[in-house]
């Protein structure tokens, strides 16, 4: 099978992407791996990408197809492949589908991580970490004990980096390029909507029964 996961920054799509590469065997597709590798082999098409990105432009959808081309042409991941963080556009679905039927292959479920942004931000803004052992907190969803510390008078410190405002950005821009995507696959009844809110294990226990319904 292949499948497209979905989610907002912050929804936790790495966490459950990994899950399902190594319950189902599948090859996890990312367009940033696989641009970071082309740049890394210095072939001649990682030397324009090199070009592109040092002169801050993006890399167009027609290099991205090339690149996912030389993957779902190769059989050593004929329909085992996840998607993560593509497509991001419209047109990009579009060629997706016309490549992986090039090859007999299609999309078998799209799964759509639901996360509200009041969450997300909760994730972000409420991260705490314990400087002496590196556990992760949330003081809204996972307090540490002992009245905020964790290892015995060490302090938790939440991480400067994390910005509210770009989080709110990032998702809004990815709702509005990701929502004509998701209803080209919800016309082809492709779409399963998650809960992204329930506790990881809540969310991995769901997905592998959509999952495994396709493989049987
Ligand atoms: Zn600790």
């Amino acid at each position: 099978m292949n499948i497209i996961i979905f989610g907002p920054p912050g929804a936790g799509k790495g966490t459950q992407s990994d899950f399902i590469v190594k319950n189902f065997n599948l090859f996890k597709l990312s367009t940033g791996d696989l641009l970071r590798e082309e740049i890394k082999k210095k072939t001649p098409l990682g030397l324009k990408i090199t070009s592109i990105v040092n002169s801050g432009s993006l890399v167009s959808d027609e290099i991205i197809n090339i690149l996912i081309e030389t993957v779902i042409s190769n059989s050593k991941y004929k329909n085992r492949i996840i998607f993560d963080g593509y497509p991001r556009n419209l047109s990009q679905a579009k060629n997706l589908n016309t490549l992986l039927s090039k090859y007999n292959q299609k999309i078998n479920k799209v799964i759509k991580l639901q996360v509200s942004l009041n969450v997300i931000k909760k994730r972000i803004t409420g991260r705490l970490t314990c400087p002496k052992c590196s556990k992760i907190f949330n003081e809204f969803f996972n307090p540490p004990p002992n009245n905020m510390t964790c290892c015995v008078g060490e302090l938790l410190k939440k991480r400067d980096d994390d910005n509210v405002d770009v989080a709110i950005k990032r998702y809004e821009t990815y709702e509005k390029s990701t929502e004509p995507v998701l209803e080209f696959y919800k016309k082809m009844n492709l779409v399963k909507d998650l809960n992204g809110e329930m506790n990881i294990e809540s969310i991995q226990s769901k997905i592998s029964d959509y999952l495994t319904v396709i493989e049987g």
